[in-house]
């Protein structure tokens, strides 16, 4: 069982007494203290950040609680002054990664330096993106690099401030195993009561770490006021955050491992049975298409297609599964029947 990377400090830097306050509450606990210096803000007249003024303040933390320090960098000459005062890690944030001129022109500006960088994932829920940042920062030959998830926009209001969408990150760990990945519960939440079971179910995906913004005295702080926790509540959090056994450590624990692999098994079946189940739907579509096309009946038809959805709801509905989650499965499915009848065509 691999302990989690743990990261916290406050969203932003607001003062020196400020992070020494919090950096000693957190001392011994954390592997890097975090602090916004440059605060990228959606509307002009928030809090934008001390700026470089603020470097000095990290740099004393480093000295005083003996943490590592990082910041957020937005700019080439946010990461001049940065590096000029040797933080030890830098984060691209979710709305730099977003526009791939500012992570070009960052990663330019990186070239040649050996600091880690945390890349968050961009705004909108485009994992070809969040890649295309990190692949960006790579050929500039950064090698230590974490990709940090912290939710993403949407425009309907929701119980969290950016949803997981977690299935993105999955596919980011599925396409690139070996890249670090950190989940920031603080950002996606959006609310303080949420940072806790946020950071527990990333733990449970098998992500290895937490980005956490903790702030002293949360109600009075210049920015992200509702999300951000005290030092003694994060050192709860942590304290109760359960960890579990990933796959590769099962072999110590006989009977975990064979009933798992059981289960596995079961699973693979099911997984080919599926996939036959799908083929053999597919078979049939395409018969349907070759009658559609020599009695010149139009391919969509959307009655059938709603009545479709709607049976397959219900019955999922009763075997006890979210409508959503069968409409969504049916939609992909669908979306592939109609691409062979265009085929065919
Ligand atoms: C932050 O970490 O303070 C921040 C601005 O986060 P994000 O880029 O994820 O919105
Ligand atoms: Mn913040």
């Amino acid at each position: 069982m691999k302990r989690p990377m743990l990261i916290a400090g406050p969203c932003s830097a607001e003062s020196e007494e400020q992070l020494l306050e919090t950096a000693h509450a957190l001392s011994g606990r954390v592997d890097v203290f975090r602090a916004g210096l440059w605060k990228p803000r959606t509307k002009p007249g928030g809090f934008e950040g001390v700026g470089a003024v603020g470097l000095p303040w990290l740099q004393r933390v480093r000295c005083e609680a003996g943490v590592r320090i990082a910041t957020e960098v937005a700019t080439p000459q946010h990461v001049e002054a940065a590096l000029s005062h040797d933080m030890d890690m830098l984060w691209l944030g979710a709305r730099t990664t977003a526009n791939p001129f500012a992570v070009q022109e960052l990663a330019d500006s990186l070239r040649g330096v050996e600091v880690p960088i945390l890349v968050k994932n961009p705004v909108c829920p485009d994992l070809e993106l969040w890649m295309g940042a990190i692949e960006r920062l790579r050929n500039a030959g950064i090698r230590d690099i974490t990709a940090v998830h912290r939710g993403f926009s949407t425009y309907d209001r929701n119980v969290y401030r950016n949803p997981p969408q977690w299935a993105i990150p999955i596919e980011l760990r599925r396409r690139c195993p070996d890249l670090r990945l950190l989940c920031d519960p603080s950002h996606m939440g959006g609310s303080r009561e949420l940072v806790a079971p946020l950071s527990q179910q990333a733990l449970d995906l098998g992500f290895d770490g937490l980005m956490v913004e903790v702030h002293p005295h949360p109600d009075t702080s210049l920015s992200d006021r509702e999300q951000q926790i005290t030092p003694d509540e994060f050192l709860k959090l942590v304290d109760r955050l359960v960890l579990r056994e990933d796959g590769a450590d099962l072999t110590a624990n006989k009977n975990t491992e064979a009933s798992l692999s059981e289960l596995r098994d079961k699973i693979d079946r099911l997984d080919a049975e599926l996939v036959h189940l799908l083929g053999d739907r597919m078979e049939v579509v395409e018969r349907i298409g070759a009658y559609k096309r020599t009695h010149h009946i139009l391919i969509l038809q959307p009655n059938r297609y709603n009545d479709m959805l709607r049976v397959s709801t219900e019955l999922g509905e009763r075997l006890g599964m979210p409508r959503e989650f069968i409409e969504k499965v049916l939609q992909a499915v669908h979306e592939e029947s109609i691409r062979r009848q265009l085929d065919q065509t």
